[in-house]
C-alpha cells in the first residue's frame, strides 16, 4: 500500500468545495440510485460473505506469494467463487517473479562487554527479492545509520560493513489512526536502502522492521536494486534487535554473522482474475473494484490482502443478492503480484490500453479491514458534488469522510497514470501495521464487522459511480 493523505485533515476542504460548486452541480444521480445506495450499505454490513472468503484464502489456501502453488490455487478459487455469482470471469495472463525464502539466521559474534564464547541471536527475515549471502554466510562489522543523509556522510566508512537503517516507526501516528502515514515515512528505506548502501561498498543491509507492535517479529516486504548497483543481501530485523545493535554500537564495535539463502527462480505464468457484471446501459464503461491476491509468505495474507480481495468479491455478492445491475459494468479484479513486482497491474494497463478512456473509476482495497472512516480519491475537491451523495449514504456505516488528492494504490496506479480516477476505502489504521508482512498476518486479525463495513464503503462507491447519470471529470495524475 501507499502513503495516504491524512483523511481527517481535508474535511474543511470538502465542505468548502461543496458549497462553492453547489450552484452548478449537475444531477449526478437519479432517485433510484440514491435509494439503492442505502440498501446496498445495509446489505453489505449484514453479510459475512467477504469474511468467509477471506477465511478460505487465509486458512484453507494460506500464504500466496507470486509463483507459489498457493497463489495458483487462489486464482482458481476466486475465479470459481465469482462464477457462482453468475459473472463473466476470465483469467488475464501475467508473468510473475518467483522468489523463495531460504534459511535466515544471524548472530552477533562480537560487541562491547561480550563474555568469552557467547553470541547474541538476532531475529531477522530476508526482504523480498533479496539476493543471498554465500551459503556459509558473511561476517562483518555493523554500521548504524538513522537516515540516508547520515549514510552519505559516512561515505567510505561503510565499505565492507553491514549497514543497519535504524529508523523508528511512529507509533503515535499509528495510535491516532494513521498507520499508513507512519509506514509511508519509512518504506523508502526498505526499498531503496540496499542500493544506497551498496553504492558505498556495504556488503549487506539490515532495516529496522516497519511496524507498530514489538513482539520481536520481523516485517518483510519488497526491496529492489537500482540498475547498475551490485545487489547485496538485505533483511529486516525486529525492532528489539535493531535497538540492541544500536545500543551496543553506541559503545563500540559490533560484529555480526548473517546467513540468508533466498533464491530467485525463473518467472512463472500466473493471472489476474477479472470478473464482470455487465452494465445495463453502457456495458463498455467500467468501474473496477479490486484487491491483490498474492501475499507475503510469512503469515497467511489475511489482512494483506485477503481482506481486500474478499471485500471486492463481497461487492459482487451484495449486488447479486439484491439483484442490482447498474448502468455501467462493475469489474472485480483480484490482482497478482502486488507485493514483489506489481506485474498484474502493469499487465492490465498494457492489455486494456484501448479501453482506458471507458474505464471511469478504479477502486483498490489494500489496507486491511480496520474500521472504515470513508474513502480517498485521486480527484481534487472539484469532484465533491459527485461524491457527497456517496458520503451521505455512508453515514449509516460511520464512514462518510472523503480524502481528495489521495495517492493511488499500487495495482491501479498504472491505469491511474493513464487518467483513470483512483479510489480506495480509508480505515482508522491502528493495528494493521502491527501485523503487516509478518507471520502474525493471520485470520484471527480480521474483524468480522470491519470487513463487512469496508465492503459497504466499496459497494456504495462502486455502485454510485457505475449508476451515475454524470461523472466527475478526469484529472491529470499527480505524484505524491
Ligand atoms: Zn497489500
Amino acid at each position: 500500500m501507499l502513503r495516504r493523505i491524512l483523511p481527517f485533515a481535508v474535511l474543511g476542504g470538502l465542505a468548502a468545495a461543496g458549497a462553492a460548486t453547489a450552484r452548478e452541480a449537475p444531477p449526478a444521480y437519479d432517485s433510484a440510485t440514491l435509494t439503492a445506495l442505502s440498501t446496498i450499505v445495509a446489505a453489505a454490513r449484514s453479510s459475512d460473505y467477504a469474511y468467509r472468503r477471506d477465511e478460505f484464502l487465509s486458512d484453507s489456501i494460506g500464504p500466496r506469494l507470486s509463483g507459489s502453488p498457493q497463489a495458483a490455487a487462489a486464482v482458481e478459487y476466486v475465479a470459481a467463487e465469482l462464477r457462482k455469482l453468475g459473472l463473466t470471469v476470465r483469467l488475464e495472463p501475467v508473468m510473475v517473479p518467483h522468489w523463495v525464502r531460504g534459511d535466515e539466521r544471524a548472530e552477533l559474534v562480537d560487541w562491547p562487554g561480550r563474555m568469552a564464547d557467547t553470541t547474541q541471536k538476532i531475529v531477522l527475515t530476508a526482504l523480498g527479492m533479496s539476493v543471498a549471502t554465500p551459503p556459509q554466510g558473511i561476517t562483518a562489522d555493523v554500521v548504524v545509520v538513522h537516515s540516508f543523509e547520515e549514510l552519505t556522510k559516512l561515505g567510505d566508512a561503510v565499505r565492507g560493513k553491514i549497514v543497519l537503517y535504524e529508523v523508528t516507526f511512529d507509533k503515535r501516528l499509528e495510535t491516532a489512526g494513521y498507520g499508513g502515514d507512519a509506514y509511508g515515512e519509512l518504506v523508502g528505506y526498505r526499498f531503496a536502502g540496499p542500493s544506497a548502501a551498496s553504492r558505498l561498498g556495504a556488503v549487506a543491509v539490515l532495516v529496522r522492521s516497519l511496524g507498530g507492535a514489538n513482539y520481536r517479529l520481523p516485517h518483510t516486504g519488497s526491496t529492489g536494486y537500482a540498475p547498475g548497483v551490485t545487489p547485496i543481501p538485505a533483511a529486516a530485523v525486529t525492532a528489539e534487535d535493531a535497538d540492541l545493535i544500536a545500543r551496543l554500537a553506541a559503545q563500540g564495535l559490533v560484529r555480526m554473522h548473517v546467513t540468508l539463502t533466498p533464491k530467485t527462480l525463473p518467472d512463472v505464468p500466473s493471472a489476474n482474475v477479472v470478473a464482470d457484471l455487465p452494465g445495463s446501459e453502457h456495458p463498455e464503461q467500467v468501474v473496477i473494484v479490486s484487491g491483490h491476491l498474492d501475499s507475503w509468505d510469512l503469515g497467511t495474507g489475511a489482512t494483506d490482502d485477503g481482506a481486500g480481495v474478499a471485500q471486492a468479491m463481497g461487492v459482487m455478492a451484495v449486488l447479486h443478492d439484491l439483484g442490482l445491475r447498474p448502468r455501467r459494468t462493475i469489474r472485480c479484479i483480484a490482482w497478482m503480484n502486488e507485493e514483489n513486482g506489481a506485474a498484474g497491474g502493469a499487465a492490465y494497463a498494457r492489455d486494456e490500453k484501448a479501453s482506458i478512456a471507458d474505464t471511469v473509476a478504479a477502486i483498490e482495497s489494500d489496507s486491511g479491514a480496520d474500521a472504515p472512516v470513508g474513502f480517498g480519491t485521486s480527484l481534487s475537491a472539484a469532484s465533491a458534488p459527485y461524491l457527497e451523495p456517496v458520503s451521505s449514504a455512508l453515514v449509516a456505516n460511520s464512514s462518510p469522510h472523503i480524502a481528495f488528492g489521495n495517492p493511488s494504490e499500487t495495482d491501479i496506479e498504472p491505469i491511474a497514470r493513464l487518467g483513470v480516477p483512483a479510489y480506495a476505502p480509508l480505515q482508522a489504521s491502528r493495528t494493521y501495521f502491527d501485523y503487516h508482512h509478518t507471520a502474525a498476518d493471520t485470520f484471527d486479525k480480521v474483524d468480522r464487522a470491519g470487513i463487512a463495513a469496508n465492503t459497504a464503503v466499496i459497494a456504495a462507491l462502486a455502485f454510485a459511480l457505475a449508476d451515475a447519470v454524470t461523472l466527475p471529470s478526469r484529472e491529470p495524475f499527480h505524484d505524491i
